[in-house]
């Protein structure tokens, strides 16, 4: 198929490298010319898993372009993935404002096209959003009428990031909210052959189902971090307990998400729980758990600041600063949000990160740490020996392989885990081992 796909962020250019690899014939638009000259060059514009080997590939094939014309890439598409960002607003929903916008847009283009073309959504927005906003947006700017002119389907997202081709090949499930059958069925046709149930469901029914997904991960972290936080201060092993929580067969538990480790973050699980609490608001609905899953989680973060006001130490090495392992985006990081409040009470402290490592921060990132973190950009090392000669405390956000290798034991040092890594179980025999 012919595809164009709006937005070449996280999602966008995973979901275009990934339906070019299977021999869709897709060009990407952003509004980014920084994302479009990577792309053209065969590069990623984000750091995940096999993905840099993936566009290299389909751009080399001619498989993959990338633009900032819309017109073009409408006129060259029969159908069209909208992948822009949907941020928090100030008041806790979600701002649609790049989803209105690339609705305009696209609806101008759809004037001058004779043939079908169907809009599908997969920027994760809450129920009404597309029928009430984008689809009214959609009419007016082409003058036509949706489900008999043009198709519109919203497909959700369930990639994880830091996994995210391999979840695009082999996704949990795939949600199809159709407006009419046609509609769905080119969605069902790009992803024909991929293994998970397939769902053809109403519109606003596919918006629910992301925040059903994203406010039970979150639920599962801050009960599963609750629990370790008491079972440490009873001096109980929580992944203990929690191994035995989960061997119970007959409740078909998933151990996803349970872990007891650091405070989740990211640009969905907040966003979303933020959005889904306000329209439950805006709904009347009282929701005190969902209310709570957020303050939970920042409870969750103070404690790992308190663990190293309590050692009375001030130099600190700060290991890992993207939102998890495998990724560099930055977005609501809880360990960006933990340097913050150790750099406010004045602390001194250097962080490493190899995947926001200074040398290999590029497009988007950059513009991101240059324009918002300056502050934290400027205390990345290039070395985790420069850490680690530093710090008087070492703080594990990240189980880098690399770095666990290069943190010696004792010497006065201090270590706090804040993941549980792999070897925890030796280093709490380890003087000077704290863990979350
Ligand atoms: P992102 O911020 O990384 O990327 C969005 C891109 O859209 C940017 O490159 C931006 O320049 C571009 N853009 C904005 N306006 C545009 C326009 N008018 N035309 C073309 N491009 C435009 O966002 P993301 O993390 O990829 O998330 C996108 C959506 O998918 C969000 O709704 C998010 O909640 C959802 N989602 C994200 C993830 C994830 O893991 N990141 C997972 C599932 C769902």
């Amino acid at each position: 198929m012919k595809i164009s796909v709006f937005g070449l962020g996280y999602v966008g250019c995973v979901s275009a490298a990934c339906l070019a690899g299977r021999g869709h014939e897709v060009v990407g638009v952003d509004v980014n010319p920084v994302k479009i000259d990577l792309i053209s060059g065969g590069k990623a514009p984000v750091v995940e898993e096999r993905i840099g080997e993936l566009t290299a590939e389909v751009v080399a094939q001619g498989k993959l372009r990338a633009t900032t014309d819309v017109r073009q890439a409408i006129a060259d598409s029969e159908v069209s993935l909208i992948c822009v960002g949907t941020p928090s607003a100030p008041n806790g929903s979600l701002s649609t404002a790049y989803l209105e916008r690339v609705a305009e847009e696209i609806g101008e283009a759809l004037r001058d096209k004779a043939e079908r073309h169907t809009v599908v959504f997969r920027s994760t927005m809450l129920p009404g959003t597309c029928l009430d906003l984008l689809v009214p947006i959609l009419e007016k700017s082409s003058g036509l009428t949706a489900g008999v002119d043009f198709g519109v389907a919203v497909n959700p997202e369930f990639l994880r990031e830091g996994s995210s081709v391999k979840d695009f090949f082999d996704p949990p499930k795939t949600v199809i909210g159709q407006l009419d059958a046609a509609s769905g069925d080119v969605v069902a046709a790009l992803y024909e052959g991929l293994p998970g149930e397939v769902f053809r469901v109403a519109i606003p029914v596919a918006e629910m189902t992301k925040y059903a997904d994203n406010s039970f991960h979150g639920l599962k972290i801050g009960f599963a971090n609750e629990l370790g936080a008491i079972c440490r201060a009873l001096g109980l092993d929580s992944h203990q307990v929690i191994d035995v929580f989960l061997a119970d067969r007959k409740l078909n538990i998933s151990p996803a998400y349970l872990r007891p480790g650091f405070a989740f973050g990211g640009s969905c699980l907040p966003k979303d729980l933020r959005g889904l609490v306000y329209a439950a608001h805006r709904a009347d609905v009282a929701v005190p758990i969902l209310s709570h899953v957020l303050p939970s989680n920042d409870e969750h973060l103070q404690r790992a600041f308190d663990l190293v006001a309590h050692t009375g130490k001030r130099k600190i090495g700060l290991f890992g600063l993207s939102f998890k392992p495998g990724t560099d985006d930055l977005r609501e990081s809880p360990l960006v949000e933990l340097a913050e409040r150790l750099l406010g009470k004045g602390y001194d402290l250097r962080i490493y990160d190899a995947n926001v490592s200074l040398s290999r921060l590029m497009g988007a990132n950059r513009e991101y740490i240059e324009g918002r973190l300056p502050h934290l950009g400027q205390l990345l090392a290039g070395s985790i020996e420069e850490v680690v000669d530093h710090a008087e405390v070492c703080l594990i956000g990240s189980a880098d392989p690399e770095v666990l290798a290069a943190l010696p034991a004792g010497g006065g040092r201090t270590i706090i885990d804040l993941v549980r890594v792999p070897d925890a179980d030796r280093r709490r025999t380890e003087e000077g081992y704290v863990g979350l």
